[in-house]
């Protein structure tokens, strides 16, 4: 199981600025802003307790059972007890407020009210200030800048989602995420049998740069007939602002190098998406082992890198490319 691991050595050497903290408890002194533990619940804030426009009207519109705002279709019993369609399915067809059959009686009054209210988006306590009528305030949710992001840890599946200070602790606590401070890197992945090339092997590094987060990630996959290694940079933001930066990778050894140069990819977009659209450094198999050196037993890569803000964000990122196609 050990053997199997890839291993991650990083190095200070001739690299500025890159503590490496091997012991887990390195706490960036950077401000947080602790807004952490509040964005992994998100609440409906429509109801009685909201800011929101407090009328009677949202009033009726709360669901007696979960308490989030109705939206059509509405449901209701022969009593004429209202009830939201997530929490029909879950009653087993008796109304929870007058246990009586529920039947399949739509409200087609309180759906048109419904529709016709504007209501805050729903990550308003996270921030966004946005109203909008109902079918379009889905469609903002969707998109919205507040909306938490998911946990950008890959090896796993992590249904960890939250603003970035709280990912941030999240995967230097919970995954044992190395944290470094600085915009330069020198890292070496090891890996003991470089001939068991598995979709399981995954190595992420978060830097702390520019007040900003970003994930480097490293794996090894298989491309097409061949297993390869990659190495590419996430930044831990919207992708408007990932824009803003720039990162180089440099992978060598014996007199040849490979070098990358892009700009990081939001979190927004998968580890997976990143990956499949080969957005990053990739290293052939074959070309590793010779970088490696020695006895081609054993995988030695050392990776340096760097990330720099751009002064103007290139015209040229507005689209992201699909290098595999
Ligand atoms: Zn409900
Ligand atoms: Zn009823
Ligand atoms: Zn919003
Ligand atoms: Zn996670």
């Amino acid at each position: 199981m050990e053997t199997d691991s890839m291993e991650c050595e990083s190095s200070t050497r001739s690299v500025q600025n890159d503590e490496i903290h091997h012991n887990g408890t390195y706490h960036f002194s950077s401000t947080k802003n602790h807004g952490g533990a509040a964005a992994a619940v998100v609440t409906n804030i429509v109801g009685p307790t909201a800011t929101a426009p407090a009328t009677s009207v949202y009033e009726l519109l709360e669901c007696p059972v979960c308490t989030y705002s109705m939206y059509p279709p509405i449901h209701q019993c022969h009593n004429g007890h209202t009830l939201c369609s997530t929490c029909k399915v879950r009653v087993h067809n008796r109304c929870p407020t007058c246990r009586q059959e529920l039947g399949d009686i739509r409200c087609l009054a309180l759906e048109k009210v419904a529709e016709s209210l504007e209501l805050p988006c729903k990550y308003y306590n996270l921030g966004c200030p946005e109203i909008f009528p109902y079918y379009s305030k889905l469609k903002h949710e969707s998109l919205c800048n507040f909306r938490p992001y998911s946990c950008p840890y890959a090896g796993s599946e992590c249904g960890i989602v939250g603003d970035i200070p709280f990912l941030v602790a999240h995967l230097r606590d919970d995954h044992k995420v190395d944290m470094h401070a600085g915009s330069t890197f020198n890292h070496r992945y090891v890996k003991s049998n470089p001939r068991e090339v598995e979709n399981a092997t995954w190595m992420l590094t978060v830097f702390h740069c520019f007040g900003q987060y970003f994930c480097l990630h490293f794996e090894a996959f298989q491309l097409g007939m061949g297993p390869v290694y990659m190495a590419f940079l996430r930044f831990m933001g919207d992708e408007e602002e990932a824009r803003s930066y720039s990162y180089s990778l440099e992978v060598g050894g014996s007199g040849r190098k490979l070098t990358w140069e892009g700009t990081p990819r939001s979190i927004r977009d998968s580890h997976r998406k990143v990956r499949d659209s080969n957005d990053g450094l990739i290293i052939q198999r074959n070309m590793a082992l010779f970088f490696s050196g020695g006895d081609r037993k054993e995988l030695k890569l050392r990776v340096t890198g760097k990330i720099w803000k751009e002064q103007h964000s290139p015209d040229s990122g507005l689209c992201i490319p699909n290098l595999s196609s």
